[in-house]
């Protein structure tokens, strides 16, 4: 439901510290609440049960705690779980928890749709509705760790930016998300467990980079020659290959940090010789990671996965030239969580 008030959450601890002070109370009141909203994820104020009951009506009075709801839970043959998650504008996103034998990664979204436009990809369809505010992108991970601990008896042990939308069209969001992630007052995740997966957008790499960040950077890469990227991923034209490939040379030079790019081999898109050459041409800069994942058609049949030669061909030429390369088969395909497949569908 709508409101005019306003989200506290929106709010630092040092607002909520002055807000309790302009109030007359103490501004330690303040980080309680805070511990509440991020810490406990109180829903309601009634759950502070520390704070007096004027305190809370005055909470009450004054805000609202805005906060995602999982409409719907999805679990695939394989353990995937996808959640479909309602926003308090009664809009939807996606969120996906990937178990293995030693890990959870929780696979959340950035934006109500994506402001890209990947022809491959059916998040595209939906266009760009909104961004995520940083508790949204928070409570999509609080709410697959309560899964992972229900679940598989363990803590969510990764997460990456690879839902729906373009994590670094919602830059400054899903940084503040990623702070309250990793600090205390929060879930307290290492960063090098965080990846941002990014379509490639190199203004904002070298603003990652600047920002001195402390997680991992992921590309989709899925083709290193122009002509083909910009048929796939049309804002490459303006993006184009040599200012995507400067900036993660700017991005190496300032981290040291390994870059990992995702890349999909379709049939008779990529699935050459040449093709994979021009992977090895792009990326051998600096230590790289080529993650080949397996691809899941959406409705139209324009993309297709490409036969398992032609992933060898790849795998050969990367490898020879000292490039790390896994070949990741999709998970959760049945109920539509797989990379690519996230559109709201149910
Ligand atoms: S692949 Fe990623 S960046 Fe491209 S349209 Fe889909 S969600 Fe957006």
């Amino acid at each position: 439901m709508k409101s005019d008030k306003k989200d506290i959450r929106a709010l630092t601890k040092e607002q909520l510290r002055d807000f309790f002070v302009s109030q007359g109370d103490k501004s330690f009141r303040g980080n309680q609440v805070y511990e509440w909203l991020w810490q406990k994820s109180a829903y309601s104020f009634e759950a502070m049960t520390n704070l007096s009951k004027e305190t809370r009506k005055m909470l009450e009075d004054n805000f609202v705690i805005n906060h995602i709801k999982v409409d719907l839970m999805q679990r695939s043959n394989d353990g995937t779980i996808k959640n479909a998650v309602r926003l308090h504008d009664d809009l939807v996103v996606e969120s996906v928890l990937i178990p293995t034998k030693t890990r959870t990664t929780a696979c959340v979204s950035s934006q109500v749709g994506c402001s890209l436009d990947c022809k491959f990809c059916a998040t595209a369809r939906l266009k760009r509705m909104r961004n995520l505010n940083p508790d949204e992108i928070y409570d999509q991970v609080v709410a697959i760790d309560n899964e992972s601990k229900l679940y598989f008896g363990r803590r969510l042990s990764n997460i990456v930016f690879m839902g729906m939308g373009e994590p670094l069209m919602n830059y400054n969001n899903v940084l503040k998300a990623i702070d309250k992630i990793t600090s205390d007052e929060g879930l307290g995740m290492s960063p090098k467990r965080i990846t941002v997966s990014t379509s490639g957008v190199p203004k904002m790499i070298r603003k990652m980079a600047d920002d001195e960040v402390k997680f991992k950077l992921a590309v989709s890469l899925h083709s290193a020659i122009d002509e083909v990227r910009t048929s796939i991923m049309p804002f490459n034209a303006k993006f184009t290959l040599a200012d995507l490939r400067s900036s993660l040379v700017y991005w190496y030079e300032k981290t040291k940090s390994r870059i990992t790019y995702e890349y999909v081999v379709w049939k008779g898109i990529n699935d050459t010789q040449e093709a994979a050459n021009a992977l090895v041409d792009f990326c051998r800069f600096a230590p790289s990671k080529v993650n080949l994942i397996e691809y899941n058609p959406i409705d139209d049949g324009d993309f297709k996965q490409a036969p398992d030669s032609a992933i060898q061909i790849y795998v050969n030429t990367l490898e020879r030239n000292g490039i790390t390369v896994t070949v990741r088969r999709s998970r959760g395909k049945d109920i539509d969580a797989a990379c690519g497949q996230l559109a709201n569908k149910q």
